[in-house]
């Protein structure tokens, strides 16, 4: 039997039809076409789309945990339309074209995962409701009507974002305080474990070969090193986002953030008929320390937080339902829906995303070395590993397509600084925005030193 430290520890694992349990390793293969190493989102959408369109290809992922254990099967679960980065693409009037082509690959990348799953008999709860962004306090409304006014200058519609007032932003969602909201229509909400393990099991009909538990430790043209030494690959995709620093030589590409989520028990229909969120909407609101929640199919609030980064890109396996950070966030969630007084939190878990230098995708590939990466969503990669992927299939098979014209494309970070550098940079940008947070809170009105030191860092 295998021991059970694969689950993460999420909400989403433990509601799987079936227990997350890795299938036993089979002996490796001594040589491939493509070795693809990480199974999440981001490997298996690779996989997804290399296999349909070129079925002869011998295509193997090789993943140290099991299908899902990283970010894609413990995230919040918006499927969202935008990619970090982007907006100051759109604000730069010479990066303007290069972000809208990113803007509305990205709407149609919704889409997408919605074809899939329902071309593909994926259950993973796809409901595209749109997402939420609340002004909690009353000096927000004004920017964020500016927001939606600024988005229609660059050719938005209001079917893409749209202001809704006090009244019709508490008919959404009964979170308090709400001054209003805005509703930005190119979002999902989905059960993100349901996606990334059916996504497993379509890419096995197809005949690509997942290897679990099987770490892999260094990567080199045409080589992976698996645990029972090298397999040859003509071609390399390494998917490991936040887990970047396993492989050798590439320990300061992505800084682990961790994040942490809630969720409550199934909260009965009184409850939400006063909570709302209908067309199961996303949320957050425009705080810099971000939060994020959903309702999901079965009825209960899944709700995060963004949490922080420890000395040395040190990782977690799992977070615990008792530690401290789960508190914190289960606090946030229950200052801001009082109605779940006496409503139990039943999972507490957590997880960290990859954030590489500039805090932007990128999909690279290089065709004379065979080797490739993507990944670095910082946060928001449901939807956007959806498109790195098909992006990074089109390049492997050589394909110039309209995706592989995108800006993602060989953009390339540079490393994190050395430490003790990374931690006090990371530590000063989460104490900052908390700082900066809070006081907006205490007074009602915009944060000026702190937010000001804030924006200084983070853009
Ligand atoms: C708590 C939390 C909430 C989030 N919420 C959202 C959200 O609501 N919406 C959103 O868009 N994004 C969200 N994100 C981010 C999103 O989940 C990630 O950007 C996305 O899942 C990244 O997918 P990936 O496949 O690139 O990486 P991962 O899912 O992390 O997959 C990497 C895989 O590689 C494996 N691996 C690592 N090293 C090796 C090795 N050496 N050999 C073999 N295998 C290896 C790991 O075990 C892992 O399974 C959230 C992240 C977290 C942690």
């Amino acid at each position: 039997m295998v021991a059970n430290n694969y689950h993460n520890g999420s909400f989403w694992f433990d509601s799987l039809d079936e227990p997350p349990d890795p299938s036993l390793p089979d002996a490796l293969p001594d040589a491939v076409d493509v070795a693809i190493v990480g199974a999440g989102f981001t490997g298996l959408w690779t996989a997804y789309y290399l296999s349909q369109q070129t079925p002869d290809l011998d295509i193997a992922v090789f993943e140290a945990n099991t299908v899902g254990f990283g970010a894609s099967g413990r995230n919040g679960g918006w499927c969202l339309g935008t990619s970090n980065g982007l907006e100051s693409m759109l604000d730069n009037p010479k990066r303007r074209d290069a972000g809208l082509a990113i803007a509305k690959a990205m709407f149609d990348t919704v889409d997408e995962v919605g074809r899939v799953c329902q071309a593909e008999n994926i259950d993973a709860h796809f409901a595209k409701g749109g997402s939420l962004k609340i002004a909690t306090l009353p000096f927000q409304v004004d920017a964020l009507q500016q927001h939606v006014k600024h988005m229609r200058t660059l050719g938005f519609d209001a079917d893409d974002y749209r202001w809704l007032d006090a009244q019709e932003s508490q008919q959404r969602i009964g979170m308090t305080p709400n001054h209003g909201a805005v509703y930005f229509r190119h979002c999902a909400s989905l059960h993100p474990a349901r996606l990334v393990r059916g996504l497993a099991d379509v890419v096995r009909r197809r005949g690509v070969h997942i290897y679990e538990r099987t770490p892999i430790s260094a990567i080199e043209p045409n080589i992976v090193h698996g645990p029972g030494g090298p397999i040859r690959a003509d071609r390399v995709v390494r998917a490991t986002e936040g887990y970047t620093d396993s492989i050798k030589g590439q320990r300061r590409l992505m800084l682990p953030l961790y994040s942490i989520m809630v969720a409550t028990e199934p909260l009965p229909d009184e409850i939400w008929e006063s909570i709302g969120l209908r067309q199961r909407e996303t949320f957050g609101d425009p705080r810099r320390v971000v939060i994020y929640g959903q309702r999901t199919l079965d009825g209960r609030l899944a709700f995060g937080g963004r949490a922080g980064y420890y000395f040395g890109s040190r990782k977690r396996r799992t977070i615990p339902r008792d530690d401290p950070l789960v508190a914190g966030v289960e606090g946030t969630l229950r200052s801001l829906f009082p109605i779940l007084d006496g409503y139990r939190i039943t999972h507490g878990w957590g997880g960290f995303m990859g954030v590489p230098r500039h805090r932007r995708p990128s999909v690279n590939f290089d065709q004379s070395t065979g080797l490739g990466w993507a990944g670095g969503y910082t946060g928001e990669g449901v939807a956007a590993s959806n498109l790195a992927g098909r992006i990074m299939a089109d390049l492997v098979a050589e394909r110039r397509t309209e995706i592989t014209e995108l800006a993602w494309v060989g953009d390339a970070p540079r490393k994190w600084e050395l430490e003790p550098l990374r931690f006090l940079g990371a530590k000063s940008i989460q104490w900052f925005g908390n700082r900066a947070d809070h006081e907006e809170f205490q007074t009602g009105k915009p944060a000026g030193f702190w937010g000001r030191m804030f924006n200084t860092f983070v853009g």
